[in-house]
């Protein structure tokens, strides 16, 4: 931000500079207050297992302490709190690692198609538990982009235990990779065939609209409740809209209640020739 403030301040002249640089002090309190804000949700988020945890190791040492059962009853809960509070701090050093370099663009290579199927393989038996089938479709020959295999993983990840996580039992999953007809946003300006569209597709009741912009903040949840019970961090579309992000890619999700819910994110073919000025735009 203050890149962005001197880099305006030799052109302004006078009153204007002192608009310009109220502005930017606006935005940088707003940003400020979100980083304040995160950081007392995380700490609200890490303290309700810590809680739990600590509480039933003060009954195990004292009320607790000769009945034969309860370590039995306790430990699975106990467990349960203790990969809640882990994948909690996962997450938050992934979106904390993602911010320090997502202005810096991939330079490896990734087959997006070889990431999906395998995101399919490692997915599998958190599906079969659902009675789900992950279906795969792809009519491209070459599905290469520039971008962190790594990365991807990550994304696809996310978002097919999403799919998983929300979707109706006994469902399939449809993930589709496709040329895009009409990409979005920045990605508009390029040519059609360049960019890839990976389209995860499920059957559940669905997202209300007014929920649709807001999906990507952090901790943002529909039913806080629900997302607990299936494991969820609130963290994990954030974490894919930086990463899409710093693959210049975007993420539409759509929606119908009572239908389900596609979440379609589109990127930069490695066959594009554009790719290069668009790394840099
Ligand atoms: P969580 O860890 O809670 O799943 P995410 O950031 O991945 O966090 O998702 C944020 C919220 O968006 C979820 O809590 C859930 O309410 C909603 N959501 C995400 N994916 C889906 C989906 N495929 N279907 C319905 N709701 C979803």
């Amino acid at each position: 931000h203050f890149d962005v403030l001197t880099a305006r301040l030799p052109a302004a002249t006078g009153d204007r500079n002192f608009v310009l640089s109220f502005s930017d002090l606006t935005e940088l309190r707003k940003l400020e207050q979100m980083r304040a804000d995160f950081a007392t949700d995380a700490g609200h988020e890490l303290r309700t297992p810590l809680s739990v945890l600590l509480g039933f190791i003060e009954t195990l040492e004292g009320p607790a302490k000769d009945d034969p059962d309860a370590l039995g009853q306790f430990l699975p809960v106990m467990r349960d709190q203790g990969l809640r509070m882990q994948h909690l701090i996962e997450d938050l050093l992934s979106l904390a690692r993602i911010e320090l370099n997502e202005h810096t663009p991939p330079s490896d290579d990734c087959d997006v198609g070889k990431v999906i199927d395998k995101v399919a393989q490692t997915l599998l038996m958190k599906a079969e538990a659902k009675g789900m089938e992950i279906k795969i479709s792809c009519n491209l020959d070459n599905t290469d982009i520039v971008g962190e295999e790594k990365e991807m993983t990550q994304v696809f990840v996310n978002l097919v235990e999403n799919a998983i996580k929300y979707g109706h039992a006994k469902t399939n999953i449809e993930v589709s990779i496709t040329l895009a007809k009409n990409p979005p946003g920045a990605l508009a300006r390029f040519r059609h065939d360049r960019i890839l569209a990976v389209a995860i597709r499920d059957h559940s009741d669905g997202i209300a609209r007014e929920h649709l912009p807001r999906l990507t903040e952090r901790f943002y949840r529909i039913d806080t409740a629900r997302s607990r019970a299936v494991g969820g961090t609130g963290l994990g579309l954030a974490i894919v809209k930086h990463l899409v992000q710093r693959h210049r890619g975007t993420m539409v999700i759509e929606s119908e209640q009572g239908v389900g819910s596609v979440f379609t994110v589109y990127l930069p073919a490695k066959a594009n020739d554009n790719i290069r000025t668009l790394h840099r735009a």
